[in-house]
């Protein structure tokens, strides 16, 4: 049906791995380019949602089980809860219960491991790996894509999908839509063995901050503050400096969790400000596609951005692997993908503004707002319902914002 097609997948982080296993599994030639010299991520840890296991099964039930194997499955009677800085009780989120009705649990899991689970699908499925080389851009014609590499050689295929990244070069080649925007706070993230908080979820809510724990394997806990901050300045001050800022914000705070956050290794610290991207309906030019963050790079106050780049890889491989032309396919991705993620975007932004509590008025809302509604976010819900082939909830779009924007509109490929 694929005709001995040939794919080139620039970068090889989450989504690039995924689309190159699920891409390699419906029977098309991968290449993955990867800038890094080694696959590896930061030391921290990542949430999979009920939508990212579902796809993560429709890639393969060798990974899907893998990923079970490796994170920690969510229990039917686990919950989530949120407090405030001193410990108070806000709510008792039932993640165990979602995932009973909804049929999959949540799997919270380390990066290195997700990574890696990626790695050996993709090249179990064929894929071949070319590391320490970067995609510099691309140019086609009607029949093939030539794709310009940091080494000096090109390669061509049929298809270039690009999941390079929030920083993506393909995207800006493609778009020109300029650098994403900072939105106002930081991530300090780790990963600590042997804390007294394991195995517990937990949101704890200050001003201007943040603090998400989840565990990530049976030892294993991952923590992720984000923290209300001019941009830079806390990536300046490195690992151990942004241990030790954090430690003494959080000096009068529900001991536990200040004493997770001084038990981590700085080693096991990694600081990134927080950016995204308004939408665009337009993901593809020709035989080029965006995936992941290249696509829709967003807050992670719903935890969505890996689990909606595994969606990305699924919906990919369904139609390039339908043996339909590749311009036709990679149009049906756009048309199946866009508004879905652009809903999710938006109210990720919106949901990590609350969340921050930047102001005291503003903390204490979104506190009486998360014990009212008995959880942290409500519209998550509806998000990870999503399942391969079209089925589960379509969260409505909120075009505020999108009618504007160069690359959005009718949904055309280009050129
Ligand atoms: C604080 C924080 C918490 C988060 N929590 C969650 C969560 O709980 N759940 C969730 O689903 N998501 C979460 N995310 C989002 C998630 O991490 C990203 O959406 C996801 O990692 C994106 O994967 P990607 O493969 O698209 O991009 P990346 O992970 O950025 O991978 C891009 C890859 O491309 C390579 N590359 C870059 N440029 C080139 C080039 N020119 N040529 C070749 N290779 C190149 C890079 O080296 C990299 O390997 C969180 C993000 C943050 C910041």
């Amino acid at each position: 049906m694929t005709g001995g097609r040939t794919v080139v997948v620039a970068g090889g982080g989450i989504g690039g791995l995924a689309a190159a296993a699920a891409l390699a599994h419906s029977g098309l030639a991968v290449t993955v380019v990867e800038r890094a010299a080694h696959i590896a991520d930061a030391g921290s840890g990542l949430m999979l949602y009920q939508n990212g296991i579902a796809a993560a099964d429709a890639i393969s039930s060798r990974l899907g089980a893998g990923i079970r194997a490796a994170g920690h499955v969510v229990g039917p009677d686990d919950v989530r809860v949120v407090m405030d800085s001193v410990g108070q009780i806000l709510a008792r989120e039932p993640i165990g219960e979602v995932g009973r009705r909804l049929g999959l649990p949540q799997v919270p899991i380390l990066r290195t491991a997700l990574r890696d689970l990626l790695f050996r699908e993709a090249v179990g499925a064929g894929a071949e790996i070319r590391l320490g080389t970067a995609v510099e851009c691309y140019d086609q014609d009607g029949a093939r894509v030539s794709v310009s590499l940091s080494d000096g050689g090109a390669q061509e295929a049929d298809v270039l999908v690009a999941a390079d990244g929030i920083n993506s070069v393909v995207r800006a080649a493609m778009l020109r839509d300029g650098p994403p925007q900072y939105l106002g706070y930081t991530s300090v993230r780790g990963r600590v063995v042997g804390s007294a908080l394991h195995p517990m979820s937990l949101v704890v809510n200050g001003l201007g901050l943040q603090i998400f724990v989840a565990p990530a394997d049976a030892q294993t806990l991952y923590w992720t503050a984000k923290i209300t901050a001019p941009q830079g300045v806390w990536p300046a001050i490195g690992q151990a400096g942004a241990l030790s800022a954090l430690a003494d914000r959080l000096a009068d705070w529900h001991e536990p969790v200040v004493r997770m956050v001084r038990d981590t290794a700085p080693a096991d610290v990694s600081v990134t400000d927080i950016h995204d991207r308004d939408p665009v309906w337009r993901w593809v030019d020709g035989r080029v596609a965006l995936l992941g963050d290249a696509a829709h790079p967003m807050a992670p106050a719903m935890g969505q951005g890996a689990n909606t780049a595994l969606e990305d890889a699924v919906v990919l491989a369904e139609v390039l692997g339908s043996g339909a032309h590749p311009g036709e396919a990679l149009r049906r991705y756009q048309t199946q993908r866009a508004e879905r993620v652009a809903a999710i975007v938006l109210h990720s932004r919106r949901q990590g503004a609350v969340d921050q509590g930047a102001s005291r008025a503003e903390a204490l809302s979104r506190d009486s707002a998360m014990r009212s509604r008995g959880r942290k976010d409500a519209a998550t819900l509806d998000v990870i319902d999503w399942r391969p082939g079209g089925t589960g909830s379509r969260p409505e779009v909120d075009r505020r914002g999108l009618s504007s924007l160069s690359g959005t509109g009718s949904g055309e490929a280009g050129s």
